[in-house]
């Protein structure tokens, strides 16, 4: 997969590109980041990328000339038809779900906006999604970038040391994920779970779904609507439903 980003801080990328699983990802060639300074492609003779808002009013704005010049470059390079997503508070809350959709693509462009945002035809006549990663507004879309692009990258295969660890993650099987202990089995007076220490993968197993089903009943009751459950995860859920009566 091929992750361009497009942003006027490409500084921002360096320590996140350049460590841990992303880093590593990359010298397996699962991976390939590409980021642009989209001012590299303003026709302002000042350099400039950003004007005043049409109507007045406060900010500057992302003019569409460098924004569209750049992503068309990439695109000429590009072997696929790229996603091309906008950063933005108003577009479509990220999730998982979204993450995994993404890993299937070959090339994503990342536009990172910044100031009070984006002239509307870019977001009219450019892109093909538009994603916040969360209902606050931050001061440019470089944050969101590395987000998609961390969450994406952890799915693709190989990148991961143990294939399995993505699948078993919160919101991958649709619940959050059962709790993790290691190493020593008694700290301070707090105990690990005898049934971790039997070494009964069946009894093991059972307490791990019991506990993420617990967790996300607790944490997260909206996540069990729509999923798909077993006849034995809803005895089990009934069973958290009548202690909670009677408590
Ligand atoms: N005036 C815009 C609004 O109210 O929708 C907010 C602009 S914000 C200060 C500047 C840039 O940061 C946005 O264009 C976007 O790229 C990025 N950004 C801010 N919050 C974001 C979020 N929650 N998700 C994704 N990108 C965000």
């Amino acid at each position: 997969m091929k992750i361009s980003v497009l942003t006027l801080f490409p500084d921002m990328f360096n320590g996140v590109f350049q460590s841990s699983i992303l880093k590593n990802a990359q010298e397996k060639g699962a991976v390939q980041y590409d980021v642009v300074n989209f001012r590299d492609y303003t026709e302002d003779r000042h350099n400039r990328v950003d004007d005043y808002p049409y109507g007045g009013g406060g900010g500057m704005v992302l003019t569409p000339q460098p924004v569209f010049d750049a992503v068309n470059s990439i695109k000429t390079e590009s072997k696929t038809e790229p996603r091309i997503i906008l950063l933005c508070p108003q577009g479509e809350r990220y999730s998982q779900k979204k993450a995994e959709a993404l890993a299937n693509e070959e090339h994503l462009i990342l536009i990172c906006g910044h100031y009070e945002g984006y002239d509307e035809r870019i977001r009219e006549h450019l892109v093909t999604d538009e994603i916040s990663i969360g209902d606050y507004v931050l001061t440019g879309g470089e944050i969101g970038a590395m987000v998609i692009a961390d969450s994406v990258t952890r799915l693709l295969p190989g990148v991961l040391g143990n294939e399995t660890s993505a699948v078993t993650d919160s919101y991958s099987t649709g619940l959050l994920e059962y709790p993790h202990y290691t190493r020593p089995s008694k700290f301070l007076d707090y105990e690990v779970p005898d049934v971790l220490l039997s070494g009964h993968h069946e009894r093991i197993d059972k307490w791990r779904r019991e506990q993420s089903l617990k967790r996300t009943y607790e944490r997260r009751p909206d996540l069990l609507e729509n999923m798909e459950l077993s006849e034995e995860d809803k005895l089990y859920l009934k069973t958290l439903n009548k202690s909670e009566e009677n408590s």
